[in-house]
């Protein structure tokens, strides 16, 4: 027999199983199926862990319910204390159970004496539907036990709070939205969807669901890796461009993307991913030629932390703290400059004045994106001192994603032109795979752990030069790529 503490819905169970009623199983009975919660996704808990603590501190005087989630109970006990006791003016954590439903609930702010204003904290900076589906049921839980509200609200992050230094202004840290309108037309079927996703977890078997668009939306799903297993390597999700496309190709049953059929209206690159083939503009040698000599090659890490650390930074606000340069000399020497802050400290002023020296006043500068102008933009407002200077520099910037979106395809790429696909494509000795840290996401999150958490120095010296790794391979990657390219180019006009 099924216990009843496993058919009873929570707040993240009711929010997987709106998203998919077999993710909601297999979190329940099959969560050894999972893929691995990777660095980003510990620093998401951990960064929403400090913001719950930070909202908390805005509401004096209230009081966390300890209690954690194997003594529901006794978390249950607890609240029904504090709501009896009038001088607590706010709860942390309280615990609510309505018909098998039970949820925690961030902040619950005391009116008067008998009546309540229900807080939801998020990370984010904007409000999103799914945080409304989970407020809605809160309200639902609350309501059902016998809660007075008087609203519900979602507190989440002011993106243009400027911190000035000292202790934080909460006021200002967070914004806190009424959300009552918003949630009525969630409530109504409220009891038929719980009533509908408790039955799922009466199930013997998992649901029969396809993967699918639902898989990333709101949140990308930890079984992807096991539902898609099966999936052939040229499955029509892995076309790129508007999911539509996808949803009307899986209605007509096809399922890869060479099963297309001609009629079907494609865009150009789907059609260079549809034919499978090689492709090389005859521009493409022109475009290369158009560098000029040193070639830089660019890339920035940046950390954005929530709760801002420094004076005169905003919320989220990309804070570079590492760059890489690999300089290309006409008889294609190279020579390799960088720069890594490993200390908790405002880097922006010793990023661009090391930046500077390091790109001098000529050549081209070549990058993979158009972050690179955004951050370079952003340090001149942070450094007005150097503003002109480093103004000049965007001026030098050349755009390798560009060129070889625009004069070059390769089927290897599997219809992505990001970094990751097209240099292991292509320099297949130059991938990512043998770097511990391999995506930019990652880095954020270890570098925020080697400055804010790490006190073992041989440890922070490893995340260190895993940072260097990582941010040394985009760079040299450019290099290679630009290589290859005019290769292939030189070739192509040659037949
Ligand atoms: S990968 Fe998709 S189909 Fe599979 S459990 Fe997750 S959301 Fe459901």
């Amino acid at each position: 027999m099924i216990p009843s503490t496993t058919r009873r819905l929570s707040k993240s169970r009711f929010l997987s199983g709106l998203q998919c009623s077999k993710r909601l199983f297999f979190e329940v009975y099959a969560p050894e199926l999972a893929e691995k919660a990777d660095d980003q996704r510990q620093a998401m808990l951990d960064m929403g862990k400090e913001i719950g603590i930070a909202a908390q501190r805005r509401f004096p005087d209230g009081i966390v319910v300890e209690e954690d989630y194997r003594h529901s109970q006794a978390a249950l006990e607890r609240t029904a204390e504090l709501l009896g006791d009038p001088k607590v003016p706010a709860i942390f954590e309280g615990a609510f159970q309505f018909e098998g439903t039970f949820v925690r609930v961030d902040i619950l702010e005391r009116v008067q004496e008998e009546t309540w204003r229900l807080i939801e904290v998020k990370a984010s900076a904007r409000v999103k539907s799914v945080h409304i589906d989970d407020l809605a049921l809160q309200t639902y839980v609350l309501q059902g036990c016998g809660i007075l509200l008087t609203g519900s609200f979602l507190m989440h992050i002011n993106r243009h709070y400027v911190y000035l230094g000292g202790p934080l202004d909460l006021e200002q840290l967070f914004s806190i939205q009424e959300m009552t309108d918003a949630i009525a037309t969630r409530l109504a079927p409220l009891p038929d969807q719980v009533h509908a996703l408790r039955e799922v977890l009466g199930l013997s078997e998992a649901p029969d669901v396809e993967p699918g668009t639902h898989c990333h939306v709101p949140y990308s799903c930890q079984f992807w890796s096991h539902c898609t297993q099966k999936k052939p390597d040229r499955w029509i999700f892995h076309l790129p461009g508007s999911k539509e496309v996808f949803r009307r190709l899986t209605k007509r049953g096809v399922n890869t993307i060479d099963d297309i059929p001609p009629e079907f209206s494609l865009t150009g690159l789907q059609r260079r991913v549809k034919e499978n083939v090689e492709w090389i503009s005859p521009h493409l040698a022109q475009t290369l030629q158009s560098v000029r000599y040193p070639v830089h090659h660019l890339d920035f890490e940046t950390f954005m932390p929530a709760i801002p650390l420094y004076p005169g930074t905003r919320p989220y606000q990309p804070l570079p703290v590492q760059w890489s340069n690999h300089i290309e000399w006409e008889d294609l020497t190279l020579r390799h400059d960088s720069y890594l802050c490993r200390v908790a400290k405002d880097p922006r002023e010793e990023v661009a004045v090391g930046l500077l020296e390091s790109l001098g006043s000529e050549g081209s500068i070549c990058v993979y994106s158009e972050y690179e102008r955004y951050v370079l933009n952003s340090l001149a407002e942070a450094v007005p001192a150097l503003g002109r200077e480093l103004h000049q520099v965007v001026g030098r910037l050349w755009d390798l994603l560009s060129v070889i979106q625009d004069y070059y395809f390769h089927p290897d790429f599997k219809g992505s032109f990001s970094i990751k696909s097209v240099l292991p494509a292509l320099v297949p000795l130059l991938g990512y795979e043998d770097l511990e840290i391999q995506a930019g996401a990652s880095a954020s999150a270890i570098y925020h752990r080697m400055v804010c958490y790490e006190t073992d120095w041989v440890e922070r010296d490893r995340l260190a030069s895993a940072l260097q790794q990582y941010c040394a391979r985009d760079t040299l990657g450019m290099v290679e790529l630009r290589r290859v390219l005019w290769a292939k180019a030189m070739g192509a006009s040659a037949t």
